[in-house]
């Protein structure tokens, strides 16, 4: 595991080479928040850390239900039985193995590694909707690489921990844009259509740095954030064309 700390931000790496899963510690007064909870050996680290920092972790909030960031939260909470669990209410139905959806949604499969039912038996404490506050957080939501997925921005400082809404290992994308290199998050998101607007609304809070689940973090992102954004939405648009005509060809 590799400590990186920018401000109050410190990303806790895990297998950084090979496949980075990243969880993060954002400092306030009465100790550090957990964002997401990595894998499910990491409990050990993550508990190392926040003692080499000195502080207690009062509350694991989580980015979105997907095993690479719950996956050390059943462990977590034994050893830190105070502390408490926060999560979207969009996403608290998945960490309880329900993958149904909501009749307004796109109705595309939930993907990648949603737990089984009865399979996490910490049970969330809190549940957020966009705008709520968690310490000096603000929470927005931002549907797309799951429908309940949220990002985290820091208010005293701009940063942002925005979970897997964009990547930056492999080359950095807005949540369903395959990357080669890296392409494990786009095959893991719900709606690429609904990420590409959750990645612009995320631009729109102009975020000083960007820390994601995959990849190191990012000082001044905007100008990378945009980049992105634009590849998404030629990517989208050049997938609905081939669908398009794809339709016509099959025409009888
Ligand atoms: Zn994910």
């Amino acid at each position: 595991m590799r400590m990186t700390t920018s401000g109050n931000v410190h990303q806790l790496s895990f297998m950084p080479r090979l496949f980075p899963v990243n969880a993060y510690f954002v400092e306030e007064k009465d100790g550090l928040t957990l964002i997401d909870a990595a894998l499910p050996y990491s409990a050990k680290g993550i508990l190392a850390a926040a003692a080499r920092i000195g502080k207690p972790i009062p509350r694991i909030l989580l980015t979105h239900a997907h095993g690479d960031h719950i996956g050390a939260l059943d462990a977590l909470k034994t050893a830190l039985p105070g502390a408490e669990v926060i999560v979207s209410a969009r996403d608290a139905r998945l960490l309880s193995g329900d993958k149904s959806l909501d009749p307004g949604e796109p109705q595309s499969p939930i993907r990648g590694s949603v737990p089984k039912p009865g399979a996490v038996r910490a049970r969330p404490d809190t549940l957020l909707v966009d705008g709520d506050r968690v310490g000096s957080l603000l929470a927005v939501a931002t549907p797309g690489h799951t429908p309940g997925s949220m990002s985290f921005l820091d208010t005293r400082t701009g940063a942002l921990i925005a979970g897997d809404a964009f990547q930056v290992r492999g080359g950095m994308a807005v949540s369903g844009k395959v990357q080669p290199l890296f392409p494990f998050p786009a095959m893991a998101t719900w709606s690429p259509a609904e990420a590409l607007r959750s990645a612009s609304r995320l631009l729109e809070l102009k975020p000083t740095l960007l820390a994601v689940g995959h990849g190191r973090m990012l000082d001044d992102p905007c100008e990378a954030m945009t980049a992105a954004i634009q590849a998404a939405e030629r990517s989208l648009q050049s997938e609905s064309k081939g669908r398009a005509s794809h339709v016509t060809a099959n025409r009888p």
